[in-house]
């Protein structure tokens, strides 16, 4: 039997983080708690005011493209979308319909179709009838939001999993941080995806009636809407049914997409150009100039941090998510190479112990790394002395917590304690011997061939070196010595 096939494509906003909005000089603050504060004439579309082209938002697009491998394009320029709303007063949106500032382009191996700019809508909240902040049903809207530089990327409709679409959306997210673009925080509204999802049987893949699924606001939402919409329209269509053309709207709580208005095409928009702004033109050195601030991306980290430190997938994808975390890592290694404990064994050592131990720490102090007590050159220190066998794992340990709890450097607490690892064979001897004599039932049980006997022996030594000792090391001299006696 034929299975039924998804095709995906998706459409994603990013308001982007400018210091003005993006055709006047109001603040962008989405921080901003209290309503319509950062507001004048024009981004409240009040008649006869003009726009004027916001520069670094510009910038920020052609920067995204850059980074996503797309053409930027030397001529660009808005156009007029035409929809009456009540939080777009002037009853058009400027965007970017016939040139856009970015055509082509990839990640994650989905192409990109192109990538534009337009301004943001302000934002309106309804209010129920139990609202206290009014006796009777109302709505409110709030116009701090309105004229935000929105940027938006159309994908080509190449995604073929709910997974893979969440992929997509969360290393959208990691490139625009990186490249300082936007926040992209989906809680907050600061990105904002919808998926095109069809569906289709046999070989033709573009063969489905596509469904617009609006308002996802969360990596979770895509990946679910996808899936519920995958079963809605498989279900429909066997049961002979028909896919209607439409945008539907995702609903939370009830983790179900519903039918919200037949899908307009671009035509009922009626876009133009807008006359009040010019044509842009830009030159070759203006995007070899851009090109220069392109930091390292995302997929370039991970492959640097796998090849250059030998950190496993997972401690890499954790550090590529984490910009402070990734800094204090990338200092310890370089300490680590400073100290010729270079090595792919040192850096193997100080990762397991950087993941695990240090990072498992600040989760349970839930202290921010910027606030960390530890710096990297001690925690560095700590590896070196552990790789060197100065001191055994079981201090290392304690030494890390100590270190992450009231801070200072390794080597003086492990001297300040008496910590250092016991592997002058004399005194372990002497010790063994002593504890031997000191336990006689312990010694009767083990010749009977049970081993706990001898663990608990090795606890007793651990004990008495505060954990300085290899338990190993213990353990073969107490055999040796129990067995010689
Ligand atoms: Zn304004």
């Amino acid at each position: 039997m034929q299975e039924y096939k998804l095709t995906i494509g998706l459409e994603i906003h990013a308001e982007l983080r400018t210091n003005t909005k993006m055709f006047c000089g109001c603040k962008n603050d989405p921080d901003e708690k209290h309503p319509n504060i950062n507001i004048c004439p024009v981004c409240m579309g009040h008649p006869g005011t003009l726009p004027v082209i916001n520069k670094s938002a510009v910038e920020q697009v052609q920067r995204a493209g850059l980074a996503l491998g797309s053409e930027l394009q030397k001529k660009s320029h808005f156009d007029r979308k035409n929809y009456f709303y009540p939080d777009i007063p002037k009853g058009y949106q400027i965007s970017q319909y016939k040139d856009p500032l970015v055509l082509g382009g990839s990640l994650k191996g989905v192409k990109i179709t192109r990538v534009h700019l337009e301004e943001d809508t302000a934002r309106s909240q309804h209010l129920g009838s139990s609202d206290v902040r009014s006796e009777r049903p109302a709505s409110l809207v709030d116009f701090n939001r309105a004229g935000v530089p929105l940027m938006e990327l159309v994908t080509e409709p190449d995604i073929t999993s709910a997974k893979q679409a969440r992929e997509f959306a969360e290393a959208l997210q990691l490139v625009l941080q990186y490249l300082g673009a936007s926040e992209a925080n989906m809680e907050k509204g600061e990105m904002r995806c919808e998926a095109n999802i069809s569906v289709y049987l046999g070989a033709e893949r573009l063969s489905g009636t596509k469904v617009e699924v609006k308002n996802l606001n969360s990596f979770r939402a895509v990946e679910k809407a996808i899936e519920y919409e995958f079963e809605r329209q498989t279900k429909l269509l066997e049961e002979g049914g028909k896919v209607k053309q439409e945008t539907r709207g995702w609903d939370e709580n009830k983790e179900a997409t519903f039918s919200q208005r037949s899908k307009e095409s671009a035509h009922d928009y009626r876009y133009f150009p807008e006359p009040d702004l010019p044509l842009m033109e830009f030159s070759e050195e203006y995007f070899d100039k851009l090109r220069a601030t392109i930091p390292e991306l995302p997929e370039a980290k991970r492959k640097r941090l796998t090849d250059e430190y030998k950190l496993d997938t997972q401690a890499a994808e954790i550090l590529m998510h984490d910009k402070d975390l990734s800094a204090f890592w990338e200092k310890t290694a370089s300490e680590l190479k400073e100290w010729g404990s270079g090595s792919d064994e040192a850096f193997k050592l100080a990762s397991n112990y950087f993941i695990s131990d240090l990072l498992g720490l600040i989760k349970e102090k839930q202290i921010p790394v910027s606030e960390l007590l530890i710096d990297p050159e001690n925690f560095a220190e700590l590896i070196k002395m552990l790789f060197n066998n100065e001191i055994t794992s079981r201090v290392a340990k304690d030494v890390l917590r100590h270190m992450v709890e009231v801070g200072g450097d390794p080597s003086t607490i492990v001297e300040e304690k008496g910590l250092k690892q016991v592997s002058d064979s004399g005194t372990l001897e002497a010790m063994a011997k002593k504890i031997i004599d000191a336990n006689p039932s312990a010694i009767a049980d083990y010749k009977k061939g049970k081993q706990q006997s001898l663990q608990f022996l090795v606890g007793q030594m651990m004990k008495e070196t505060k954990g300085a000792a290899n338990p190993d090391t213990i353990k073969e001299i107490l055999t040796k010595i129990i067995r010689g006696v």
